[in-house]
C-alpha cells in the first residue's frame, strides 16, 4: 500500500479481532450485545444494533450513506502522519464522509504531547473535517493523543481509543462540534488542557478511574453535556474544568476531591443541586458563579474558605448551610443571590470579604458570630429585605457602605465595641426610623447616614468626635438630635434635614448646628438619661425571649424606686408604656428630658 495514494476501500471487509465495532446510533459496542450488529444495506458500513437504532440514524445518515469511504492505515502510520500524507488527502475529501481506522500496533503516539501552539498547524488531524469516524483501537501500544490532534474534526462522531492510551494532549479534541460520546480506556490518566473543550454536541463522559489529572476547561463549554462521574482518583478538578456546560444537570463528585479550579463549574445554568464531598478544603473562585438554577448547596465542614464570587449570581440559590470550619467568605462569594432569604454564619467564621452579600434582595435576615472581627465594604449593601441586624461585640467598625441601600432596615443593634462607622455605611437606608450610637464611637464618616429619610431622632453619644461631610443630610424627617458640644462637624451634616430646618427656625435660629449646640448646653440631665438609656438597651439585648419578654426582663434590672435626680417611678413607668415599642419608645422618651 503506498504511503500517500490510500485507495477507498469502501467494499473492504474488516475481518481483524482489532477493529472494534459499535452501533452508530446508540453507541453500544458489539461486546455488549445480544445478538451481532446490522450493517446498512445501501453503504455497507453504517452498523445498528436494530432497525430502531438504524431509524433513528437514517436523518443523518441518510445523506451521507453513499458517499461514505473507509481509509484503513495498517502498516507505516508514524511516518504517514509526521510526512502530512494522510492529512492532505483528508482535507480534499467531503465533509462527514470518512471512516479511519488506524491499527499499526507499532505506534506509540498519535501528534505530539509537546507541540506548541504556534506549531499547531502541524497536529495530524487538525481541522479534518471529512472525518466522520476514527477508531484507534488497532494501535495497541498508543500511549498518547498529541495536542491539537484532532481538534477542529467538526463532522467527527466518534472516536474509539486503545486500551494503552495513557494521555490526551491539550485541545486534541476541542470543537470537535459533531462528537457525541467518547468513552476513554481505563489506562487514562491524563486529560489536557481545553482536551474536550467546546465538544458542544458530547452529551455524556465517563471519566476512568485510572484519571489523575483533569486539565484546565477540560470540557469547558460542552453545553450538552448532562452528567459526570468524576472518578475516586482525581483530588483536583482544574480551572474551568466543565465551565459554561450549560446542560449539566448532575454531577457527582468524590470523595478523595481537595480542591475544585477556579470557575470549575461557571455557568453551569441547568445545576440545580449539588453535594461537596468531606474532602473539600477550597473552593475556587467563581467555582459556581452564575449556576443560575441552583438553589441549594451544603458546604462540608472540611471547607475553611469560600474564595470569592464562589456562588456570585446563583439567582436561584434559597439555602446555604454553613460549617463551623468555615472562617472566611471572600468578596462577592454570595453577590446577587437574589432568593437567598436567610443566613446563619458560622461561629468560625473571622472575615466577611467586600460586597459578599451584595444585592441579595431577598435576604430579610442573617445573624453575625462573635467571632467575626471584619465586616468589609458593601458587604450588605442592597440587601433591600433585610428588616434587622445585630452586630456582634468583636467588630470594631462598620466599613464603607456596609449596608448601603438596605431600604427595610428599620432596626439596627449596633455593639459597644464600635468605634468607627465609614462612609456611608447606612445611606440610604430609608425605612431606619431610631438608631442608638455606642458610647464607644469616635467617628461617623461621609454621609453614613445620608438620605434615611425615616430617621426622626438620633442620640450622639459623648465620645464622638468627628461628624464628617453630609452625615445626616437628607434626613428630611429627623426632628431630634442630641450632639455633644466635643465633635467636630464637617461640611453639610445637616443638609436638607428639614424638618430640622424648621425647628431651628421656629428657636430663631437661622442654620442647625447653632440650635442644636445651644440645646445641648440646656441639658442638663443629659448625662444621667443617657447613662439609663445605655443600661437599659444593653439589658434588652442581653435579654431572650420577644421583644415584649425582652423588654419586661430588662425593665426588672431597674430599682424600682424614685431615688436619683431623675424621676426613675416616672421613667419606669413610660417604659411599661412604651415596652412594645423598644428603643424608639424609649428613645422618645428621653428625648422628652433633652
Ligand atoms: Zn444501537
Ligand atoms: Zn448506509
Amino acid at each position: 500500500m503506498g504511503s500517500t495514494a490510500t485507495p477507498n476501500v469502501s467494499s473492504l471487509s474488516l475481518s481483524s479481532e482489532t477493529q472494534y465495532r459499535c452501533c452508530w446510533y446508540c453507541s453500544r459496542g458489539e461486546e455488549a450485545l445480544p445478538t451481532k450488529l446490522q450493517k446498512c444495506g445501501r453503504c455497507g458500513l453504517a452498523v445498528y444494533c436494530n432497525r430502531e437504532c438504524q431509524r433513528g440514524d437514517w436523518k443523518l445518515h441518510k445523506a451521507k450513506c453513499k458517499r461514505l469511504t473507509e481509509i484503513v492505515v495498517d502498516t507505516d502510520a508514524k511516518n504517514r502522519l509526521r510526512s502530512g500524507a494522510l492529512k492532505r488527502r483528508l482535507l480534499t475529501l467531503s465533509q462527514g464522509t470518512i471512516i479511519l481506522t488506524i491499527r499499526d500496533p507499532d505506534i506509540t503516539t498519535i501528534g505530539d504531547m509537546n507541540l506548541t501552539e504556534e506549531r499547531v498547524h502541524e497536529a495530524p488531524f487538525l481541522d479534518c473535517k471529512s472525518l466522520l469516524r476514527v477508531d484507534l483501537k488497532g494501535c495497541t501500544k498508543l500511549a498518547s493523543v498529541g495536542n491539537g490532534a484532532f481538534a477542529a474534526c467538526s463532522s467527527l462522531t466518534s472516536v474509539v481509543l486503545p486500551d494503552s492510551l495513557t494521555q490526551v494532549g491539550e485541545n486534541a479534541f476541542q470543537d470537535c462540534t459533531s462528537l457525541t460520546s467518547v468513552v476513554l480506556p481505563d489506562s487514562l490518566t491524563q486529560l489536557g488542557n481545553f482536551a474536550f473543550g467546546r465538544c458542544t454536541s458530547l452529551t455524556s463522559v465517563v471519566l476512568p478511574d485510572s484519571l489523575t489529572q483533569l486539565g484546565v476547561a477540560a470540557f469547558g463549554k460542552c453545553t450538552s453535556l448532562t452528567s459526570v462521574v468524576i472518578p475516586d482518583s482525581l483530588t483536583q478538578l482544574g480551572d474551568g474544568a466543565f465551565e459554561d456546560c450549560t446542560s449539566l444537570t448532575s454531577v457527582v463528585l468524590p470523595e478523595s476531591l481537595t480542591q475544585l479550579g477556579k470557575a470549575a463549574f461557571q455557568y453551569c445554568s441547568s445545576l440545580t443541586s449539588m453535594v461537596l464531598p468531606d474532602s473539600l478544603t477550597q473552593l475556587g473562585e467563581r467555582a459556581f458563579g452564575c449556576c443560575t438554577s441552583l438553589t441549594s448547596v451544603v458546604l462540608p465542614d472540611s471547607l475553611t474558605q469560600i474564595c470569592k464570587a464562589a456562588f456570585g449570581g446563583c439567582t436561584s440559590l434559597t439555602s446555604v448551610v454553613f460549617q463551623d470550619s468555615l472562617t472566611e467568605i471572600g468578596k462577592w462569594a454570595f453577590q446577587e443571590c437574589t432568593s437567598l432569604t436567610s443566613v446563619v454564619l458560622p461561629d468560625s467564621l473571622t472575615q466577611l470579604g467586600k460586597a459578599a452579600f451584595l444585592g441579595c434582595t431577598s435576604l430579610t435576615s442573617v445573624v453575625l458570630p462573635d467571632s467575626l472581627t471584619q465586616l468589609d465594604r458593601n458587604a450588605f449593601q442592597e440587601c433591600t429585605s433585610l428588616t434587622s441586624v445585630v452586630l456582634p461585640d468583636s467588630l470594631t467598625q462598620l466599613s464603607d457602605a456596609v449596608f448601603f441601600e438596605c431600604s427595610s432596615l428599620t432596626s439596627v443593634v449596633l455593639p459597644d465595641s464600635l468605634t468607627h462607622i465609614r462612609d456611608s455605611a447606612f445611606q440610604d437606608c430609608t425605612s431606619l426610623t431610631s438608631v442608638v450610637l455606642p458610647d464607644s464611637l469616635t467617628q461617623l464618616g461621609d454621609r453614613a447616614f445620608g438620605w434615611c429619610i425615616s430617621l426622626t431622632s438620633v442620640v450622639l453619644p459623648d465620645s464622638l468626635t468627628q461628624l464628617s461631610e453630609g452625615v445626616f443630610c437628607n434626613c428630611t424627617s429627623l426632628t431630634y438630635v442630641v450632639m455633644p458640644d466635643s465633635a467636630e462637624l464637617g461640611d453639610d451634616v445637616f443638609m436638607d434635614c428639614n424638618a430640622l430646618v424648621d425647628k431651628a427656625a421656629l428657636a430663631g435660629f437661622n442654620s442647625v448646628e447653632p440650635y442644636l449646640r445651644d440645646r445641648y448646653i440646656s441639658i442638663t440631665l443629659r448625662k444621667l438619661v443617657l447613662r439609663l438609656l445605655r443600661k437599659y438597651n444593653q439589658a434588652v439585648n442581653n435579654a431572650y425571649g420577644t421583644e415584649a419578654e425582652k423588654h419586661v426582663s430588662a425593665l426588672a434590672q431597674f430599682p424600682a424606686d424614685d431615688s436619683g435626680s431623675l424621676e426613675v417611678g416616672l421613667f419606669l413607668q413610660k417604659m411599661i408604656v412604651s415596652g412594645g415599642d423598644g428603643v424608639k419608645g424609649l428613645v422618645g422618651y428621653i428625648l422628652k428630658f433633652v
